[in-house]
């Protein structure tokens, strides 16, 4: 059973969704707006939202930028639109997973139960890794370098901690793309090396002066402590 917040504004769409999770004993919450769906994350407490990226208010985009700035809370998106550039803009902006409509409750349900499950082995993990004087704390999702916070995105985050996790080891662009980005078919390294430099600046490094973040040509990336 979960508590869900639909944040959906075709009244087709939603009633049937409505009736087929609660059916299987799920809670449902909803609304058509993005404002209102900010409001009722900020106000109550539901495992999941499933968020509608056509909304008539708010983008999708700045909607779920706006939910993620406020809520490490799972956000599945529910999209009408396949092109690949929307979901991987969604997975980088903090979407934990997204479904392209039409979809039935049952997938719907399979994907939700997917996350939460993921969601749950997370908060399992050791609380903090420590490489160096870099600090990582799983459970409350803050890092820290000597002892000073490190303002991070959540993907930023979730690709420092899974290269912590691997200290010493050289993970390439590809396992990054399909462990942290969850994209099984692949997407552009490009888009991990973008990440990898805002990250490296935040660090206080360069590709040319690493001190954590060490490219290894041709293969991918591994953190290490500084000697
Ligand atoms: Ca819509």
């Amino acid at each position: 059973m979960a508590q869900i917040l639909l944040v959906e504004d075709d009244a087709e769409i939603r009633r049937a969704l409505i009736r087929a999770l609660t059916e299987r004993g799920h809670v449902m919450s909803s609304t058509a707006t993005a404002m209102e769906g900010l409001k009722y994350v900020l106000n109550s407490t539901f495992d999941i939202v499933v968020l509608d990226l056509g909304l008539p208010d708010v983008d999708g985009r700045d909607a779920l930028r706006m939910l993620r700035s406020v809520s490490r809370i799972p956000i599945i998106i529910a999209t009408a639109r396949d092109d690949e550039s929307v979901i991987v803009d969604a997975l980088d902006h903090g979407a934990d997973d997204y479904l392209i409509k039409p979809f039935g409750p049952a997938q719907l349900e399979a994907r939700i139960r997917a996350v939460l499950r993921r969601a749950g082995e997370d908060s399992d993990e050791t609380p903090a890794l420590v490489v160096g004087e870099l600090r990582i704390d799983s459970v409350s999702r803050e890092a820290a370098l000597s002892g000073v916070p490190l303002d991070l995105t959540p993907r930023e985050f979730d690709v420092l901690s899974y290269l912590a996790a691997r200290a010493g080891t050289v993970v390439t662009r590809r396992e990054l793309l399909v462990e942290v980005w969850r994209l099984p078919g692949g997407g552009a390294d490009k888009t991990v090396d973008v990440h990898l430099s805002w990250l490296r600046r935040k660090l206080g490094e360069s590709a040319n002066q690493p001190c954590y973040l060490h490219t290894v040509r041709g293969v991918g990336v591994k953190l290490i402590a500084p000697r």
